[in-house]
């Protein structure tokens, strides 16, 4: 198995060594040479989604990207990687692969509340470390979206067939817990 990590900003490394500490092997794809339809899974990682949605442009990855998410890729967002294959963009006319059916509010904590932790439960399996670093959340969502954490009645992970979204960083923790969930996305799809 080789999950493919976008790499052109933001906490990628970490997603890197969360895989390694998994035992899975990774492709960093900074460019189109890097990319490939034969890639068993794609991480979209945390940073500035605005910045990264600019980048895929300039490196012409955004299509061969959203092809492969459209045809079933199974693919995992954290934090800007969310915002990135959300529907909609609230209060925003901007949207970047429009995958999951979901609308996400950017900046949602606002910037006193901008970065904090807390413990939740995740896909009903046990409680886990959430770091949210000037996070989104999922303010609605499609019927065919399973909701997979809820913190302060707020959505911050879901799922929807082979895309798994959280509003948070699993990968700045040592609880590998939201990465195999991904890994066993892939199995069955496999
Ligand atoms: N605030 C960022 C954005 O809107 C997301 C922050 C993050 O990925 N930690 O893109």
């Amino acid at each position: 198995m080789t999950i493919g990590v976008l790499a052109l900003q933001g906490a990628f490394i970490e997603h890197i060594q969360m895989l390694e500490k998994l035992g899975v092997k990774t492709q960093e794809i900074r460019k189109t040479e890097d990319f490939s339809a034969q890639l068993d899974g794609l991480i979209l990682p945390g940073g500035e989604s605005t910045t990264i949605g600019k980048l895929l442009h300039d490196t012409s990855l955004f299509l061969p990207i959203k092809e492969c998410i459209d045809a079933g890729m199974p693919v995992f967002g954290t934090c800007a990687g969310m915002i990135l294959v959300a529907k909609e963009i609230a209060d925003d006319s901007t949207s970047h692969f429009q995958a999951m059916d979901i609308q996400v509010k950017r900046n949602a904590y606002g910037r006193q509340l901008g970065s904090f932790g807390c413990n939740a439960t995740f896909a009903d399996e046990h409680v886990i470390e959430m770091p949210f670093i000037r996070a989104p959340y999922i303010s609605s969502h499609g019927k065919a979206v399973k909701i997979l954490s809820v913190v302060d009645g707020n959505i911050v992970a879901a799922q929807e067939n082979n895309m798994l979204v959280t509003a948070f960083h699993p990968e700045l923790t040592d609880d590998t817990t939201v990465h195999e969930h991904f890994i066993s996305i892939i199995n069955k799809n496999s």
